[in-house]
């Protein structure tokens, strides 16, 4: 059986090597006469498994000791809640830098505990562009300064962190993470949900310095408490056995691949492969300032919208699943994760030449 391309923004592609794996293990886990999904989190083996997970993703990032890494229970706009309930501290104001749907949403879940301050937004401009850096103005008294370094609906990213000074840099890295190296101490707090580049759905890793640890608001519910989710190893609740071994499975399949380097060369490849056939061509157009297109998320439209469904069907058809845009901005988008392999690609870029042939 060839399986079909799957383009989706999350759930997203899994590597097949892993999802074999998954199957061959999951009547009978390590030896258990178990599987993954009925061993209980506590199990010696289960908690062997997670550490190594842990020292798989600090080895991957090269995260620093002075960093705590979460495997919580959570979903990613949990955390747009989460990251101001712990680390607003005795602050009342953060920078939020509006890029795109997720940042602005982002924004809106931290009125109900501060006074955000928007301290840049490409809003106006449809949300194509990264505003300039010396056009920021950050507020005085800021607990941190919040973005997303890649906007999976609107096919944004950051390509460098920027720059804020002393002032803790939060990312929503949800799904960009894993796809190229990046230097974890220029951040104060990393988080992403787990289904766009890394497992299932069910798990969003938090990578925290842990001098934010103790700045959590005392009605923090304590299963929110990053602090507490730490001092107990991400097993203060009854964690979700699933996704963590998949993502465990996953840190292995990047490292057997070269590691994260590797993975930037083929997402860059992928990305500019499916960039430069849109941009050869008057019938598909992508928005977006190409300082700043996403490498894992390539939305673009038809100039003939008309022709969105017989695109959509014919391509499902073809075995290239899950192109359609995000409800918010309609079109197109392509989700290049690392599972993507660049024949994927190819063969989306091969029947968008055939498409356009037929019904240009
Ligand atoms: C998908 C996504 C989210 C939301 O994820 P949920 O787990 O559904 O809450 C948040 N931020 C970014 C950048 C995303 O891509």
């Amino acid at each position: 059986m060839t399986r079909p391309y799957n383009f989706g923004a999350g759930p997203a592609v899994l590597p097949e090597a892993i999802l074999q794996t998954a199957q061959d293990e999951l009547f009978d886990w390590h030896g258990h006469g178990m599987s993954i999904l009925e061993i209980s989190h506590r199990n010696k083996d289960f908690m062997a498994m997670m550490e190594k997970a842990e020292s798989d993703l600090r080895e991957l990032m090269s995260i620093p000791n002075n960093y705590k890494v979460l495997f919580l229970l959570s979903s990613a706009r949990q955390q747009f809640a989460q990251v101001p309930l712990n680390i607003l501290g005795d602050k009342t104001r953060a920078d939020y830098i509006d890029t795109g749907i997720w940042s602005a949403m982002a924004l809106g879940e931290a009125e109900r505990y501060c006074q955000p301050n928007c301290a840049a937004s490409s809003q106006a401009g449809n949300y194509t562009s990264i505003p300039a850096r010396d056009t920021w103005e950050l507020a005085d008294d800021s607990a941190y300064c919040y973005f997303t370094s890649n906007e999976t609906i609107n096919g944004v990213e950051f390509h460098e962190p920027p720059d804020v000074g002393n002032l803790p840099l939060v990312a929503d890295m949800t799904s960009n993470i894993l796809s190229k190296p990046i230097d974890v101490s220029r951040y104060g707090l990393i988080f992403a949900g787990a289904q766009k580049n890394i497992a299932p759905a069910g798990m969003t890793i938090v990578i925290i310095r842990d001098d934010l640890l103790d700045r959590a608001h005392p009605m923090t519910p304590s299963t929110l408490n990053y602090k507490m989710i730490a001092e107990k190893d991400s097993l203060l609740y009854t964690n979700s056995t699933m996704p963590v071994y998949m993502a465990g499975l996953m840190f292995e399949w990047v490292k057997s691949q070269g590691g994260l380097e590797v993975m930037a060369k083929q997402n860059a490849q992928k990305a500019q492969s499916l960039y430069a056939a849109i941009d050869a061509s008057d019938f598909y157009i992508n928005p977006v300032d190409a300082a700043c297109r996403s490498v894992m998320n390539v939305p673009f439209l038809l100039a003939d919208e008309a022709k969105l469904p017989d695109f959509l069907a014919k391509a499902d058809e073809a075995g290239l699943k899950a192109l359609k845009g995000h409800r918010y901005v309609g079109g197109l988008r392509a989700s290049l994760y690392n599972a993507m392999p660049q024949a994927g690609v190819d063969a989306l870029i091969a029947f968008m030449a055939d498409f356009e042939k037929h019904h240009g």
